[in-house]
């Protein structure tokens, strides 16, 4: 039977809130009335219904542009409407592959057949695994091909492992790559692949990772079973996301042919191809060549080595790109008072195969946040500001919905006040959140103010950390004596990319985690969900309580909440840790003084501001435009040096980790590459963003 944490038990599943209100909020002049409308919201999301929503919504495969996918659009629409939304369906054409086939063989030094593959995706009492609609496991934005090399194994296709090969003397051209997933974005280990001459790639889950070495295999728990694999796109995304064809453009079904790029430069041309365990067992058992250097032994019963030798592989995978269409859900309540200046909260809605984790809890959740506004609309409520809400498409193969629907807004989402993310709403029962650091104060505040199925409030059991899995992991952020608990980066690998990184829309994004082996499996579907991740739909509940509050709150707030002196302690602690770096890596001569005191400056500023907002001006339009176009000055119109399209200096997603956010990305990776000359200019650039910031907190008044 599944895996059941021991507080489950005693999950109440009560539909109303108990929670006693705050009595202030950081923005609010006078709380008192807000509290009331609050309390009204959080009493409306519906752990059941969120449930049948979710039964709904993965109830067939749905992957993006496909006949089920425009269903689970229609059923969003409809709950949109209502409730109360102006609601549109809105199409985009993009393009995208789909297999037609994916073949993987393994021979021997002998030539006797090792396997052959890929093998159907299955377990004993799956109800869901055998459906035709099942897409076979492959890659967004692979290559096509026929190829055969012999095999190496990359350990996780980090930069740093690929540099271990180049060590030992392993020549990659022509090497079919065998890595795992883990520890980057899957789209960086090919991109390195390429680079060192392989032909092709295979990435697979080795059980060390997400299966049998964390715990039970589903059925029986959680992890992922010997025959499941991970499918994902390896598009470059740390380049841009989207529509390759349309970078900065939004892909509208009217858009000319002639306004598309050939997008060949920027997507990988060798094959990848994603397998299960019990695939790739015997091609590395058969490896031969040095053993693995420490860290890179796998939880397969044998030894592993790097190769080459004693395999050689052959993969075919004809993939069949077409611009396709894809259509994001977007339902609308206008503002009475500032209906230009947009609150959005955001979700994907098209899965791989079923998507149960992700995204299409988040999808539930937020179809209960729309329930709960939709409530307060119907008994006379208009927010301040407009509150939109999205239901993404095709973000699997790369942002795509979102980014191209970006675009396209992206004069008016210069107003827009926020971004509220979630995709994979719920996995688990432990809270986490990543935000701009102006938003990390914002976002605990959200959770003091929620109640957790185990009786406390959110924030409460996200302190409490129950099972380790809130740790300060891959933060550069410096810990404040303040800072009861951690709210990560944005780096990439969801929506809110093209909102914070490409315009400069301050951003948050929230999750609740749990032993999650399933990723992007056929077996990520309703009933591991109901057995692993939330039998009563009561974390579904939580999300839609912390998602639509956050709306609410950040559509009535008096003063936009931004903490900016939190802001400039991060950006200083970026400059000092860079400098730092660079003294270790032997960079002399960078003045870092400039950026530093451009920093000074805007932490002065920022002081400025925190003042104002906890004493507001009387013209608080004014002063609300001032604070929001702070952000916005720390995006620069050329964007990061060879990715123009991201244009934040703050924060992007690395080139060589795609997920993880690198803090002042133009100056880190200058310093990586040990390009002082770069260096310099990013430095420069960086000074000139916090210098425009500055002037602009300076203004307010
Ligand atoms: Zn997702």
């Amino acid at each position: 039977m599944a895996v059941a944490f021991t507080f489950q038990t005693h999950i109440s599943t009560a539909q109303t809130a108990t929670m006693p209100a705050p009595s202030t909020v950081f923005g609010y002049k006078d709380f008192s009335k807000e509290a009331a409308i609050e309390e009204k919201f959080l009493a409306v999301p519906n752990a059941k219904l969120a449930g049948e929503h979710l039964k709904t919504l993965t109830a067939e495969p749905h992957i993006a542009s496909s006949p089920e996918d425009h269903k689970t659009a229609e059923y969003v629409a409809q709950k949109f409407r209502a409730a109360g939304l102006e609601t549109e369906i809105v199409p985009y054409r993009v393009l995208m592959n789909q297999p037609k086939t994916v073949k993987v063989e393994a021979f021997d030094a002998t030539g006797k057949q090792l396997m052959s593959g890929p093998t159907p995706e299955h377990v004993e009492g799956d109800p869901f695994d055998k459906d035709p609609r099942v897409v076979i496991p492959f890659n967004g934005s692979s290559g096509s091909g026929d190829v055969t090399g012999e095999a190496v194994y990359a350990n996780y296709g980090r930069l740093e492992d690929y540099d271990e090969l180049a060590k030992q003397k392993i020549d990659l051209h022509g090497k079919i790559v065998v890595v795992r997933y883990g520890a980057n974005f899957r789209g960086v280990k090919v991109y390195i692949a390429e680079q060192r001459g392989a032909s092709g790639v295979i990435i697979y889950s080795d059980p060390q990772d997400d299966g049998y070495y964390k715990g039970d295999m589903y059925p029986l728990g959680p992890w992922r079973p010997d025959s499941g694999v991970q499918r994902g796109s390896v598009q470059y995304l740390f380049k841009y996301p989207g529509d390759p064809e349309t970078p900065g453009v939004a892909s509208t079904p009217e858009l000319q042919d002639s306004a598309r790029i050939n997008p060949e430069g920027n997507q990988p041309h060798i094959i990848s191809i994603p397998l299960s365990y019990k695939d790739v067992a015997p091609i590395l058992q058969s490896l031969k060549g040095p053993g693995v250097p420490q860290g890179w032994q796998g939880a397969l019963p044998f030894r592993y080595h790097i190769g080459p030798g004693g395999v050689r592989v052959h993969l075919v995978s004809q993939q069949d790109y077409q611009r396709r269409t894809i259509w994001d859900v977007i339902g609308k309540i206008k503002g009475t008072e500032n209906p230009e200046d947009w609150v959005i909260v955001g979700n994907h809605r098209d899965a791989w195969v079923y998507g149960a984790v992700d995204p299409n809890s988040g999808t539930a959740s937020m179809l209960e946040a729309v329930h709960g506004v939709g409530a307060l609309i119907h008994d006379g409520w208009k927010p301040k500001r407009s509150i939109l809400f999205c239901s993404w498409d095709a973000e699997e193969e790369g942002l795509i919905g979102s980014t191209e629907w970006v675009e396209q807004h992206a004069q008016q989402l210069t107003n827009a006040v926020a971004y509220l993310n979630v995709d994979v709403a719920v996995a688990g029962p432990d809270f986490s959140a990543s935000a701009v650091p102006s938003l990390k104060n914002f976002m605990r505040e959200i959770a003091k103010s929620v109640p957790s199925p185990v009786g406390d409030t959110v924030y409460q059991e996200w302190r409490a950390n129950r099972h380790g899995t809130n740790e300060h992991r891959a933060s550069n952020a410096p810990s404040q004596p303040n800072e009861e608990v951690h709210v990560s980066d944005l780096g990439s690998g969801s929506d809110f990319t093209p909102f914070l990184q490409h315009i400069g829309v301050p951003s948050t994004d929230i999750g609740s985690g749990g032993p999650y082996g399933v990723y992007h499996s056929v077996f990520d579907n309703y009933a591991w969900f109901v057995m692993n991740a939330d039998p009563h739909f009561a974390y579904l509940q939580q999300m839609a309580r912390v998602l639509g509050l956050e709306a609410v709150r950040m559509a009535d707030t008096d003063v936009l909440p931004y903490d900016y002196p939190a802001y400039a302690r991060e950006v200083k602690a970026y400059i000092e840790a860079a400098k730092r770096k660079a003294a270790d890596g032997g960079l002399s001569g960078l003045n870092f003084a400039p950026a530093l005191e451009a920093s000074a400056r805007f932490a002065k500023a920022a002081d400025h501001a925190h003042q104002l907002q906890m004493n507001p001006p009387a013209d608080l339009a004014e002063f609300n435009t001032t604070l929001r176009a702070a952000e916005t000055a720390m995006t620069a119109p050329a964007g990061l040096p060879n990715r123009p399209w991201y244009k934040h200096t703050i924060y992007a997603p690395g080139e060589y980790t795609g997920y993880a956010a690198v803090v002042i990305p133009g100056v880190n990776e200058a310093i990586e590459a040990k390009d002082s000359g770069r260096a310099s200019s990013q430095l420069a650039a960086l000074a000139q963003s916090l210098d425009k910031a500055a002037q602009t907190l300076e203004s307010a008044h």
